[in-house]
């Protein structure tokens, strides 16, 4: 990603405790982390790479809001945003970084990888609620280190596909915000499920005061304001483990 810089002696900012002169090595490795603590990362296919002009790097995907660089290093471009001294992501997408002119961009995922398949197993934010369908923004595909891609867009769970049992009300399954994982139903229009128990919320806010909710028992709990909300929960809620 940001190595490879022709400006060896710049400094990248890093997290407090790795406050000090760090190798090459060292420094991807701390920028990885002051990066986009939202994303994960993906090893570009050998013809990425040449468009992208990314060496050895990764492709380091962000959603809006991510930190994604700062002044100090790159100037902004395309799909970004400044707000004081760092450079936002303004959508959700794959960061690019032109190493001749030091400019970092975000180039927005607006297409489906043509490698979602059916049966896939994938982990996207829920984005719109409707009477029948769930609206979901599809981040990335479970399988190889979790590979996330360059081009998503949405996909719906309806209402039939939400749980095994009868799903009456979809605002008490899901809610916008909601982190969940899901199974690929068929990719003509993207129809998802979560009925399986691995499948469903794998991370939600607090309604209230958007605190990251707590299970408990099959419900939720805000720990900072004691709401308890519902929702068709994953197995492996709150694990981190997709
Ligand atoms: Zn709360």
């Amino acid at each position: 990603m940001i190595k490879g810089s022709s400006e060896e002696s710049e400094s990248v900012r890093l997290p407090e405790k790795m406050d000090q002169k760090v190798t090459e090595e060292k420094r991807v490795e701390a920028t990885r982390v002051v990066k986009a603590p939202r994303r994960s990362s993906v090893k570009p296919s050998k013809k990425e790479k040449e468009e992208e002009n990314m060496d050895e790097g990764e492709m380091v995907f962000v959603m809006p809001g991510d930190i994604i660089a700062t002044t100090e290093e790159f100037s902004p471009g395309v799909g970004t945003f400044l707000h004081v001294a760092d450079i936002h992501a303004a959508s959700t997408g794959v960061v690019k970084i032109n190493k001749k002119s030091r400019i970092i961009s975000v180039v927005p995922s607006t297409k489906y990888p043509p490698s979602i398949a059916v049966g896939n197993i994938v982990i996207g934010a829920i984005i719109g609620l409707r009477e029948s369908v769930a609206l979901v923004e599809i981040a990335a595909i479970k399988g190889e280190g979790e590979r996330e891609f360059k081009k998503v867009g949405t996909a719906a769970v309806h209402v039939s596909n939400v749980k095994d049992s009868y799903c009456k009300r979809l605002d008490e399954e899901f809610a916008v915000g909601d982190i969940i994982k899901a199974k690929v139903l068929n990719t003509e229009n993207m129809r998802l499920s979560t009925a399986e128990k691995e499948l469903g919320v794998m991370k939600a806010q607090c309604s209230n005061c958007r605190a990251v909710m707590v299970k408990d028992d099959n419900k939720l709990k805000c720990p900072e304001c004691g709401r308890v909300e519902r929702r068709k929960l994953s197995s492996d809620y709150g694990t981190g483990i997709v």
